[in-house]
């Protein structure tokens, strides 16, 4: 079990290695950020991330993963998480949530966001806003002593004044040396109650908020999970290494300290 004597030489190790997968996603972010816009399909977005990856010496989790056939997943609109990329093409008004992936030496970085192309109505860029802010809340909540149900919490509270559906059926997953390793880390709990969270662990916490209900659907390709009642979907996603120090996010393009 990972835990009391966190700090070991070896887990800075490691961490220092799923620093640089973050990283690595980061820039996969980055530059599907900069290049998604009106007329631009997702498969173009899947290509401009797999370059990243290749030009930084890291491998997609994703691709090929229980068969996933492409680099980053992109779930537009109603989509919620793991969308395929196609030949769908962006529009003005939408929203697209982007997850990337990457193993560097073994070790793994996840992270997601969402935003919106050109115009989106006001109750659109709430959504992601506050979205976001849930995450940036449960990520807080990863501390040595801590309790899983106190991520869990900060995030549902985050969206329970807006009314949004808070997905229960999709959650966030221990990260390592395999993408999703235990423990699940729902998006909703009780403070106090849960695993007690300790330094060494390394957690992606993702939110996934609906503009309607919660409740979710697949579609035909296996892979796409929607919302049940076409409403818009936002989902953000970071990896987070509990260190001596707190914790570090680490799928940004420099690790922050919270
Ligand atoms: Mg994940």
């Amino acid at each position: 079990m990972v835990g009391a004597k966190v700090t070991t030489k070896k887990r800075a190790e490691d961490f220092a290695k799923m620093e640089i997968a973050g990283q690595c996603v980061a820039a996969m972010h980055q530059a599907v950020r900069e290049f998604a816009a009106p007329g631009v399909t997702t498969r173009d977005l899947d290509a401009v991330a797999a370059e990243v990856a290749r030009a930084r010496g890291c491998r997609p989790s994703f691709l090929g993963y229980h068969g996933f056939p492409a680099t980053i997943c992109t779930s537009p609109n109603s989509a919620i998480v793991h969308g395929i990329p196609d030949g769908y093409t962006l529009r003005n008004g939408d929203i697209i949530s982007i997850d990337a992936g990457a193993i560097y030496e073994g070790w793994h970085g996840d992270a997601a966001f969402t935003m919106a192309i050109g115009d989106v109505p006001a109750e659109v860029r709430r959504l992601l806003e506050v979205t976001e802010e849930a995450l940036w809340n449960g990520m807080r909540q990863f501390r040595h002593g801590n309790r899983l149900g106190d991520i869990g919490h900060a995030i549902e509270a985050t969206a329970e004044p807006f009314g949004y559906g808070v997905v229960r059926e999709y959650i966030g997953h221990g990260i390592g040396r395999q993408m999703h390793e235990a423990p699940n880390v729902p998006n909703y709990g009780t403070p106090g109650k849960g695993l007690r969270l300790r330094t060494g662990m390394a957690l992606a916490i993702e939110p996934m908020f609906n503009l309607g209900t919660a409740e979710t659907a697949v579609l035909d390709d296996g892979w796409t999970v929607v919302t049940a009642d076409g409403a818009v979907s936002a989902h953000f996603e970071h990896t987070v290494l509990l260190t001596e120090d707190g914790p570090k996010v680490s799928t940004l393009p420099e690790p922050v300290l919270l």
